[in-house]
């Protein structure tokens, strides 16, 4: 689309080639795409692009990762699936099985909360663990009357970002003025581009550490791993970790690898040898989530909504876990 090839070219033009991008790229470094080259019109075997961002936080002058998200739709030819018309995300939702076990969710009027569409086909409990988090802090909350995608799916590049825009711009009418907050750090970055304000849920945690502390808290240790969409925000995560009573393991932190073949495994394998030793590690992803409760003999996860509704002493969810946490306390 002319829209598209114009906004990438302009991208493209502004790499001045001082290579930071590979530097930081987990792909890259484990012999996967090269952002350099493919900013250089280059093959950089793009379809190994994880879609991490690394390469746009250490760019100075573009946007490497809009480039490489584009490219690995045009290359891989990755087209707009049927759910999305459907749906409005983009794979079909989970059933409202789950519903069933957990207790209800009271919709409170406080806030919106978005659940993405990796929590509305994957991991729907989820949506009750986010409920749960803010109710324990005196935030009443209900899931959006929309159910829609944030628009950043590599299948989505083939629209123009008007067209995105718009579908943002529906979820932002859709709470008629009421705060958004959503499930995937991911969602709440691509949301905030259009000036659709939208935080992840840690955020509105943080402002509520106080309660948090009074909850009946826990007695575990916990590997942080926000992901890399909510990496800036770790500070956040660091605050809530500490004030259900966990200990923080100290841990460095690292890209899931997602599901690009041969790579992910071996990120993945870095994550658990880097959080060995914890009784949970923390995400803030839902993606990420999905990814590490798939691990083998892996160390269980937990998104940090889950955290605070297990402080607060509401393990409902952890039924729907392949890997349980076991507490002490
Ligand atoms: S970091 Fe940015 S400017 Fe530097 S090579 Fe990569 S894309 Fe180009
Ligand atoms: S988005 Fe991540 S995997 Fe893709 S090029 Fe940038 S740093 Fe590498």
């Amino acid at each position: 689309m002319a829209d598209n090839i114009a906004k990438l070219a302009n991208l493209m033009a502004a790499c001045i080639g001082c290579r930071r991008c590979e530097k930081v790229c987990p792909s890259f470094a484990h012999g996967g795409c090269d952002p350099y080259l493919e900013m250089q019109g280059l093959d950089g075997n793009v379809g190994d692009c994880i879609g991490c961002g690394r390469c746009s936080e250490v760019c100075p002058s573009t946007d490497p990762k809009q480039v490489m998200l584009h490219r690995k739709q045009e290359v891989k030819d990755i087209q707009v699936p049927a759910a999305f018309a459907e749906f409005g995300t983009v794979s079909k939702p989970a059933g409202e099985e789950w519903r069933g076990e957990v207790p209800d969710m009271l919709p409170g009027k406080d806030a919106y909360f978005m659940p993405g569409c990796i929590v509305e086909s994957r991991t729907p409990y989820l949506k009750y663990a986010g409920w749960k988090a803010l109710e324990a802090v005196g935030v009443g909350s209900a899931e959006l009357p929309r159910r829609s995608c944030c628009m950043y799916p590599v299948a989505l590049r083939s629209m123009t970002d008007g067209q995105r825009d718009a579908y943002k711009y529906r979820v932002r009418d859709s709470a008629g003025g009421r705060p958004i907050v959503t499930l995937c750090a991911g969602c709440a970055n691509e949301l905030e581009r259009s000036g659709v304000a939208a935080p992840h849920i840690v955020t509105e945690l943080a402002k509520h550490v106080e309660g948090i502390e009074r909850l009946p808290g826990l007695d575990i240790g916990v590997a942080l791993e926000p992901g890399c969409s909510a990496e800036r925000l770790r500070e956040d995560f660091e605050a809530v970790v500490r004030a259900t009573g966990a200990e923080l393991a100290g841990n460095p932190s690292g890209c899931c690898g997602k599901s690009v073949p041969r790579i992910s495994g071996e990120l993945m394998a870095e994550r658990q040898v880097e959080c060995a030793g914890a009784d949970a590690i923390v995400v803030g992803c839902p993606n990420c989530f999905r990814f590490y409760d798939a691990v083998e003999g892996g160390i269980p996860v937990l998104h940090i909504a889950e955290l605070v509704a297990l402080a607060a002493g509401d393990d409902s969810t952890q039924r729907f876990h392949a890997l349980k946490i076991t507490q002490k306390a």
